[in-house]
């Protein structure tokens, strides 16, 4: 009878965890995405994208504490934090006071952390989940503080701002809790807690000039150790450089980083319903060039663009969201609402 009892109470406790676990997050950041982005990306991949797997669809307000056009610090540290803040700061409010992330509200509530771009790691959007400094910049203080075991894995360039630095130190000697991999075979058969795997010395590439590994390669070995750690987890994949298209000015270059990002989504959205515990988020910080559709052919899939300047605008810009809580992110809301979005995804 005893015995019994302890079962039900075993069995209870168990129903009772199944139905309170939290849901995985993945938000993925197209940096400089905007809908002229997408709709370009769309028509020139055979009138198709994936986004048009996903449940909802908002539109969110990028503006900056201090002017109208965001860069990409300011509205990653929103996205990442809830605050406004001013262009070129990373973690901080207006009056620098460091910020709790997303990122970090996960790893209090035991999830495993995940970091993937296309640019050097270090750089804004991604340093916006785990660093607090005044400048963009300082990208060998962000070294130094993504070096204090603040993410479980990360992958992204930029190794020399962890071993060819200033103050001569070599991060990579001293993060000994984590194990540095030089490939996804190598990540792939890795049994660490913690990986780092810097792709590139400095920026990677572009996709046209062969970066690699191809970011859905990165996120589905990502998401594997992810699940490998028996928690739940929170992701942030950045396309980081359909933006540097957009500031060069270049279609080709658009085009081609999107539709690596695309393919990224597709794969994340086939986990994320198998899985059923999965939200996932699809945004851009800001949209970059004032990139106009003027013209193209539907059945050639070619979509031909016209740019308005060689920054960023101010217009809105879509987040698209599938999985638990997703309903939440439809409307209009100003890019802050998307971490408090997420932080309720956590205690509901
Ligand atoms: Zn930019």
């Amino acid at each position: 009878m005893r015995q019994l009892s302890l079962l039900v109470i075993i069995l209870s406790c168990q129903l009772g965890f199944t139905q309170e676990k939290t849901p995985n997050i993945i938000l993925m950041i197209g940096d400089g995405m905007g809908l002229t982005q997408i709709s370009s990306g769309m028509y020139a991949n055979n009138n198709s994208t994936a986004l048009e797997g996903f449940e909802f669809i908002g539109l969110s307000k990028t503006y900056a504490s201090n002017q109208l056009i965001t860069d990409s610090a300011a509205s990653g540290t929103a996205m990442a934090t809830g605050v406004k803040t001013y262009n070129g700061a990373i973690g901080i409010d207006p009056q620098k006071r460091p910020q709790k992330s997303i990122l970090q509200y996960c790893q209090e509530k035991g999830y495993s952390t995940a970091l993937l771009a296309t640019s050097s790691i270090v750089h804004a959007t991604p340093a916006s989940f785990y660093a607090h400094v005044k400048s963009r910049n300082q990208y060998e203080d962000i070294a130094l503080q993504l070096s204090e075991d603040r993410v479980d894995l990360f992958i992204g360039g930029g190794r020399k701002h962890f071993n060819k630095r200033k103050d001569k130190r070599d991060l990579i000697q001293e993060m000994t809790s984590y194990e540095f991999v030089n490939s996804l075979k190598q990540l792939k058969s890795s049994d660490a807690q913690k990986i780092g795997y810097l792709t590139y010395s400095d920026e990677p590439p572009k996709k046209l000039e062969g970066r690699k590994p191809a970011l859905e390669d990165m996120a589905v070995a990502s998401i594997e150790k992810m699940e490998s750690l028996g928690k739940p987890f929170f992701m942030m994949i950045e396309g980081s450089q359909i933006d540097w298209g957009g500031h060069a000015n270049e279609m080709q270059y658009v085009l081609t980083e999107f539709k690596e990002f695309n393919t990224t989504i597709a794969r994340v959205l086939e986990y994320a319903k198998a899985d059923g515990n999965t939200l996932v988020i699809v945004t851009a910080d800001h949209e970059t060039g004032g990139l106009a559709l003027t013209g193209g052919n539907l059945k050639k899939s070619l979509a031909r663009g016209s740019f308005n300047t060689e920054g960023h605008t101010a217009t809105m810009v879509p987040v698209f969201s599938y999985g638990p809580t997703a309903k939440a992110f439809s409307g209009i809301y100003e890019n802050t609402a998307i971490f408090n979005k997420m932080l309720e995804t956590l205690t509901k």
